[in-house]
């Protein structure tokens, strides 16, 4: 499922697929030999075995991994990497709490409730991850590396990017254009601060960007754009919505239409929603929308 171990720089390299995974030599150990850092871990152990091979294939062993953010796909290999490899976590505070408990991300889609079966997948809910340390903005000491970590927050409420000598792993702060193209609106969750972090990351004076889905960039200038265009043209969209006043359920199936979305499956259709709600907070914050109760009702109109 995975193809070739891609270099990025000097001892560093990642694994393309599509989660990308970062891998980073390390200092070896002087008993126990060649050791990696990984950054992210993809969806699931099928990802967490193949991030294995791909270091013993360096004669590296991974001992720890950063997650920049927790979204299943991003966080799903270390379950896998933790029982047999024993990996040291990393992973930044709220996203952490995620990690432990993964039901929370099918249930704060479907509106903190229990959440139904179709929730319940893989790709919404990976296996339990244990987190060894909680890591906050700054120099992060990793088995004797220092890896710089950046607050990238907006795709998730606390996101960090890691860098390492000259090399930004992003997570999902910006999408490439494929992925972008597919699903017409980067996810978000904060859209002023998901903003921020793509002006601040282009603002990063780094010698690569690899986001986890799409290809590494010497500039990001390019993708950046195309995430900024992408969230305007959705502001756009919702805005339009709310002319005529709706409940979020009908903003949602309206904003929908004017994108000329086809939902797959429920989860995509609870994945939206979950955007389209932050963009009606979103536009609240700036004064273009406002939600009053009327009768039985939460009703979203333009301002
Ligand atoms: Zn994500």
């Amino acid at each position: 499922m995975t193809n070739s171990l891609q270099p990025l720089a000097d001892r560093i390299f990642y694994l393309p697929n599509v989660v990308n995974i970062g891998i980073v030599a390390l200092a070896p150990d002087p008993v126990g030999g060649g050791r990696a850092l990984l950054v992210d871990s993809g969806l699931d152990a099928d990802y967490g075995k193949a991030a294995r091979k791909a270091c013993e294939a360096l004669r590296l062993k991974p001992v720890a991994v950063i997650n920049t953010h927790a979204h299943a796909d991003h966080f799903g290999g270390n379950d896998y990497l933790a029982r047999n490899c024993g990996v040291r976590v990393y992973a930044p505070a709220f996203e952490e709490a995620i990690m432990r408990y993964p039901e929370l991300e099918p249930t704060y889609l479907f509106n903190g409730a229990y959440p139904i079966h179709e929730l319940q997948n893989k790709w919404l809910m990976a296996k339990a991850s244990p987190v060894h340390q909680v890591v906050e903005a700054g120099e992060l000491a990793v088995e004797g590396l220092s890896a710089q970590i950046k607050p990238l927050p907006g795709h998730s409420r606390a996101q960090v990017g890691v860098l390492v000598a000259g090399v930004l792993f992003c997570g999902d702060a910006v999408i490439g254009e494929g992925t972008l193209e597919k699903y017409k609106i980067p996810f978000g969750a904060d859209i002023a601060r998901q903003i921020e972090s793509i002006h601040a990351l282009q603002a990063m004076k780094v010698e690569r960007v690899v986001c986890a889905h799409g290809e590494p960039v010497s500039d990001v200038t390019a993708m950046a754009e195309a995430n900024l265009a992408a969230i305007e043209r959705a502001s756009r969209a919702v805005r339009e919505a709310v002319q005529t006043p709706g409940d979020a359920s009908q903003v949602v199936a309206r904003v929908g239409r004017i994108l000329g979305l086809q939902h797959a499956n429920v989860s995509q259709f609870y994945l939206f929603q979950s955007v389209i709600t932050a963009y009606l907070a979103y536009l609240q914050q700036l004064g273009q929308a406002r939600l009053e109760l009327r009768e039985q009702a939460a009703l979203w109109s333009a301002v």
